[in-house]
């Protein structure tokens, strides 16, 4: 059972519930960032009379008991929808949020030409790897802490917060030293012991989509995020395993409009992944927020072709910034996607 409370509920009146609650032997899990907390009683029933009176103190908005699995992340339990802020920048509202940055932090040098161009072309964030997951053991793994300092040095000269991948448990202190956003990437959605640690660092956190994960294992992916208390969770579609070989994968902008149904939380699209191929990235991208998605996760690189790690997805500083005018554009010009 899930407890909506009022948007406009007083801190010591929400605690106030919580005690009672707990006095009471229920077990709760609270979510207060995104939006209007969320109280979700685990466990045993509540007894209507306890709901009446809850409904009664004018703190309790509703009481849902949404049917998906996924019940903190189901839609019914935040109708309002999820904003999630990183630094200053707020994802999850009508303004579409551009992340952008180097698959991988290579140099010093590459990594703060690229983030200079990338603010320069209109990115809110900046998203470099210091830990990469490679499929081959033999390949190039990211400059690990050196890459984390490197990120914060090139926060320091843009502003810009940086968002960057924790790839397993042992990393995640150290990573959350650095990173405004941890992101969890496609390998990783379903390290259950991972989501759990890195929710309860409290940061914001960029799940994306396993690339063969269903839309149902993707928000119950989330569903681990919140129910351990953390609510700064943005989806990251970035497309899945297919049967074409001419793409790296499909982009499923299917999962946009759906995930915005079924889910409150905020949810972005990654065109590079999506389809590997750079010239894919400009058109994908405009799919992507025609969707309604709340933003675009994209590789850029100051020299592309010499990128060490998926250098045919990243795009240079000039294209981005065609991007990002266009998406502002279309932004302006599209209705909100219809929910129902
Ligand atoms: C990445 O973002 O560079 C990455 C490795 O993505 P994914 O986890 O989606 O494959
Ligand atoms: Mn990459």
């Amino acid at each position: 059972m899930i407890l909506r409370l009022r948007a406009d509920t007083e801190p010591h009146h929400r605690q106030a519930l919580l005690d009672e609650l707990q006095r009471a032997g229920f077990e709760v899990t609270v979510l207060t960032s995104g939006g209007p907390a969320i109280i979700a009683v685990n466990g045993r029933a509540v007894p209507d009379a306890f709901v009446g009176r809850f409904m009664r103190t004018g703190v309790v908005e509703e009481v849902v008991t949404p049917s998906e699995p996924y019940r903190l992340a189901a839609r019914a339990s935040r109708p309002e929808g999820t904003v999630v802020q990183v630094g200053s920048v707020r994802i999850g509202e009508r303004e579409p949020v551009v992340i952008a940055g180097p698959c991988t932090v290579e140099s010093r040098d590459q990594l703060l030409r690229t983030a200079e161009a990338v603010r320069e072309a209109g990115a809110s964030l900046l998203r470099g790897g210091a830990f990469k997951p490679r499929t081959s053991p033999y390949s190039f793994h990211g400059l690990g802490e050196r890459g984390l300092e490197l990120l914060a040095e090139a926060r320091e000269r843009t502003g810009l917060p940086v968002v960057t991948e924790v790839l397993d448990t042992d990393h995640i202190d150290l990573v959350a030293q650095y990173a405004d956003m941890l992101q969890i990437g496609s390998r990783n959605m379903m390290n259950f012991a991972l989501l759990r640690k890195v929710a309860a660092t409290g940061k914001p956190v960029l799940l994306k989509r396993g690339f063969a994960a269903t839309v149902e294992e993707w928000l119950l992916a989330a569903e681990y995020l919140l129910a351990s208390g953390n609510d700064r969770v943005v989806l990251c579609e970035r497309g899945v395993r297919g049967f074409e070989p001419a793409t790296r994968f499909m982009l499923d902008l299917n999962a946009v409009p759906l995930v915005r149904q079924r889910s409150h939380l905020p949810v972005i699209v990654d065109p590079s992944h999506g389809t590997g191929l750079r010239e894919l990235v400009p058109p994908m991208s405009l799919a992507a927020i025609a969707a309604g998605a709340h933003g675009l996760l994209i590789e850029v690189h100051v020299q592309p072709e010499d990128a060490l790690v998926d250098g045919r997805q990243s795009i240079d500083p000039a294209t981005l910034a065609e991007i990002v005018r266009r998406v502002r554009l279309l932004a302006a010009l599209a209705e909100e996607p219809v929910l129902v």
